[in-house]
C-alpha cells in the first residue's frame, strides 16, 4: 500500500441509543451533507470536482473495482466497463478486477491509458446459490493475495448497472458506503434488517443510520479487506448455526457499518436504480441498476 498518511480511527461503535439520521430532513429537497459522527454525505453540490482533481491528482493513486459476473451476468459486463470508462474516475489509474467462472465470455472492451483489467476466477453459476454469499470471502481473498499491492483504495459493485454521470475522487475514503435507494425516506425500524437475535447480522428496532446498500461499498484497501473479512465471518457463524440473515450479504454489511461507521456515505446519486422516477432531491443520478428481468436471468 502506497498512501502513507494516518487513517482516521476506526473502533468498533458500542453506542446503540440515538435519534435516527435522517438524509431529507431539513428540506424536503436538501440533502443532510453529515452524518452524526462527521462523515460527509456525497452528493452534487457538496464538493467542488476541480479542487478535489488538484488534491487526489498528484498522489498517483490506484482505484481497484471489483464485479462479480457468473452465470448469465457475464452479459453486462460489455457495458459496465463501457459505462465506467467514461464516468469511473476519469484521469486516474483504475484496475478493474472481474470475477467470474467464464474468462472467455468476458469482452475485450478497450480500456484508456493507465486502466486495466484483471480476470478473477471463481466457481461456476450451479454452486452461485452458495456463491452469492460468497463474494465478501471471495473479495478478502483476492485482497490478501493480490489487490493489497496493486490498489490504494477499492470499490466493489454489483455488475448489473451503469455509469450515467463522473464518479471521482469526492468518493474515496477509508471505509464508505453508499445509501440503499429504496430507504432513503423510510424509518429506521422499517429497514429490511435481520431482526432475529439468534443471527450475527441482528439490529434491533431502535437502531440503525443509514440502510445501505451491498451493490456499491468501498475505501482503502486495508479497511476493506478487514470489512468484507468481518462480514464473511459473521456469515459463516449464522451458517453454522443453520440461519440466512433476511437480506443474505447486506444485512451482514448493514450490521457492520452500524458498528464500523463508513467514514464516508455516498448519497443514492452513486447508487440508483432506474426503475425508479428521479426525486428532486437528487440532482444527478451517476450509477444505476439497469432495467433487467431477475427472474429470467435467474432462470
Ligand atoms: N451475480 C452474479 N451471478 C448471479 C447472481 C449475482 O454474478 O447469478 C453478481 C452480480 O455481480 C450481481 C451481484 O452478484 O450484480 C448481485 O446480484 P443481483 O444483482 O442479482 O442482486 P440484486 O441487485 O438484484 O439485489
Ligand atoms: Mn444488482
Amino acid at each position: 500500500m502506497k498512501l502513507q498518511y494516518e487513517e482516521e480511527p476506526s473502533q468498533p461503535v458500542a453506542q446503540s441509543q440515538y435519534p435516527q439520521p435522517k438524509l431529507l430532513e431539513q428540506k424536503p429537497t436538501e440533502l443532510l451533507t453529515l452524518t452524526p459522527w462527521l462523515a460527509p454525505i456525497v452528493s452534487e453540490g457538496t464538493f467542488n470536482a476541480e479542487l478535489l482533481h488538484h488534491i487526489y491528482q498528484p498522489l498517483n493513486l490506484t482505484i481497484g473495482l471489483t464485479a462479480f459476473a457468473v452465470g448469465k451476468y457475464t452479459r453486462f459486463v460489455q457495458h459496465f466497463l463501457e459505462s465506467a470508462e467514461r464516468f469511473f474516475m476519469q484521469g486516474y489509474r483504475v484496475h478493474y478486477y472481474i470475477f467470474t467462472h467464464d474468462p472467455q465470455a468476458i469482452p475485450r472492451v478497450p480500456l484508456g491509458p493507465g486502466r486495466r483489467l484483471s480476470v478473477i476466477p471463481v466457481p461456476g453459476p450451479s454452486q452461485w446459490e452458495e456463491a452469492s454469499m460468497r463474494r465478501m470471502e471471495a473479495i478478502s481473498v483476492h485482497i490478501a493475495k493480490r489487490a493489497h499491492r496493486e490498489v490504494d483504495y477499492l470499490f466493489c459493485l454489483d455488475v448489473d448497472m451503469a455509469f450515467r454521470n463522473p464518479w471521482g475522487p469526492e468518493t474515496l475514503g477509508d471505509l464508505v458506503a453508499a445509501i440503499h435507494p429504496d430507504y432513503f425516506t423510510v424509518p429506521r425500524h422499517q429497514f429490511p434488517y435481520e431482526r432475529r437475535p439468534v443471527s450475527t447480522a441482528f439490529v434491533a428496532d431502535g437502531e440503525g443510520d443509514f440502510y445501505y446498500g451491498r451493490a456499491v461499498f468501498g475505501g482503502r484497501v486495508a479497511r476493506v479487506y478487514e470489512f468484507t473479512r468481518g462480514c464473511h465471518m459473521g456469515i459463516l457463524a449464522d451458517k453454522a448455526n443453520g440461519i440466512m440473515a433476511a437480506c443474505q450479504e447486506e444485512s451482514h454489511l448493514n450490521r457492520r457499518f452500524l458498528s464500523h461507521k463508513p467514514s464516508k456515505v455516498l448519497s443514492p446519486e452513486y447508487l440508483w436504480d432506474d426503475r425508479k422516477p428521479q426525486p428532486p432531491s437528487l440532482k444527478l443520478i451517476r450509477f444505476s441498476t439497469l432495467n433487467k428481468d431477475t427472474a429470467r436471468l435467474r432462470s
